[in-house]
């Protein structure tokens, strides 16, 4: 027993992260579980941040964000979705999205709130959801191709409900809702007066379709926190740079929690993003044109594998159905490892429901991908002969 705070106590070490770290115990690894670009951060907005460190830009800024970027990320993302975000006082910067859903849950939860997540699910909302003193209800989207249906919805909504989480594109699947299945999900929850946190942390990076933005949904804006950030559309995971677009009686609140945890995100880093919205809107194409392409080389090879697959319509990801093959994903995963030197993350990792399924990224080069392709391919030829 611990005499330390027992909601930290009780928070697992991320399931990524433990398999990242046992990666690097063997050589010759062909690593497909990385979460981010990589394409390194572009050269303008690198050059911007050395210029703010020149000229001196490196004082505490508001803790809402420098005025300038706020005004960035209202126009960049308001031409992207069509809504508006007032930059006085609907916009906050913070340290990455983590920050941002980590300010958006403390200001909303009270003990005992219940916060639905379509799971398999990004593995950093649960802690969160227990730090902010919430309770956690997955709801299994394995057996609806990874994408929650008003059903669902309707049945996970209780009395205790304060908060929905959505993403689109989905970290670990890839799948995107269309405009017309967020708007059924909308529907539902106009009737309630539950809250949507909407991580749209991969909207630059959706293939097919155009991506939608929860925010579009004017009956729900004053109920929704729209998650932005700039780690994924222009590479930027170091820099640590998110956003909040919500009503400002939310954002109100959320700057409070923000302004007595981290005063606010580095002066340096949102100098660089404001380059990165004002001088680098076309930054994410060239990743979303290579990532589309291996996209195809995943789902070409899978289908080959005979390991079935929701075809991924956005970040990074690609999570096969491991399941022919009659081994739990930590198994898959470790054998993969062992015997192949192929990296890739145990569906587990994403919540119970993630079971029978891993995630693969293909956030690399195509010549590294096809060669780990290859690998597994020889892996679960091996596993049907044996
Ligand atoms: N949301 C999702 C779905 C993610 O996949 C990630 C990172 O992998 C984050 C949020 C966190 O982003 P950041 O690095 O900006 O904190």
């Amino acid at each position: 027993m611990t005499d330390l705070n027992k909601a930290v106590a009780s928070i697992q070490i991320s399931g990524i992260r433990k398999f990242a770290d046992l990666v690097t115990q063997y050589n010759d690894v062909l690593s497909l579980t990385i979460g981010q670009p990589h394409f390194p951060t572009p050269k303008h907005i690198k050059d911007a941040a050395i210029q703010a460190i020149t000229e001196g830009h490196t004082s505490y800024t508001s803790n809402r964000g420098l005025p300038s970027l706020r005004q960035a990320v209202s126009a960049y993302y308001g031409a992207k979705s069509g809504v508006v975000y007032d930059a006085q006082t609907e916009i906050l910067v913070t340290v990455g999205a983590t920050h941002a859903l980590d300010i958006s849950l403390r200001a909303l939860l009270a003990p005992g709130d219940e916060v639905v997540i379509p799971a398999p699910a990004y593995p950093g909302y649960e802690p969160l959801v227990r730090l902010a003193q919430g309770t956690v209800r997955y709801v299994d989207t394995a057996t609806t191709r990874f994408k929650l249906t008003p059903a669902q919805l309707q049945t996970a909504i209780t009395p205790r409900t304060k908060v929905v989480v959505l993403a689109s594109p989905v970290n670990p699947t890839g799948v995107a809702y269309t405009k017309d299945e967020l708007s059924a999900l909308a529907a539902i929850l106009a009737k309630t007066d539950v809250y949507v946190i909407s991580d749209e942390i991969y909207s630059e990076l959706q293939f097919d379709e155009q991506h939608t933005s929860f925010a579009t949904f004017a009956a729900l804006r004053e109920r929704t926190v729209v998650i932005q950030g700039l780690s994924k559309s222009h590479s930027m995971t170091g820099w640590r740079i998110g956003f909040t677009l919500a009503p400002k009686k939310l954002t109100d609140e959320m700057v409070k929690v923000l302004q007595y945890s981290v005063s606010c995100a580095s002066s340096i880093s949102q100098h660089a993003a404001l380059e990165a919205l004002v001088g680098g809107g076309d930054d994410s194409a060239i990743m979303r044109a290579q990532y589309a392409q291996n996209r195809d080389m995943v789902v070409e090879a899978l289908d080959q594998m005979n390991l079935p697959l929701v075809k991924p319509a956005g970040a990074f990801y690609a999570f096969p159905d491991i399941r022919p093959l009659q081994m739990t994903s930590q198994t898959f995963a470790m054998r993969l490892l062992d015997e192949a030197r192929v990296a890739v993350v145990p569906g587990d990792a994403f919540s119970e429901y993630g079971e029978g399924f891993v995630r693969l990224s293909y956030a690399c080069e195509p010549v590294l991908l096809q060669a780990g392709l290859q690998r597994l391919d020889d892996f679960v030829k091996k596993c049907h002969s044996s």
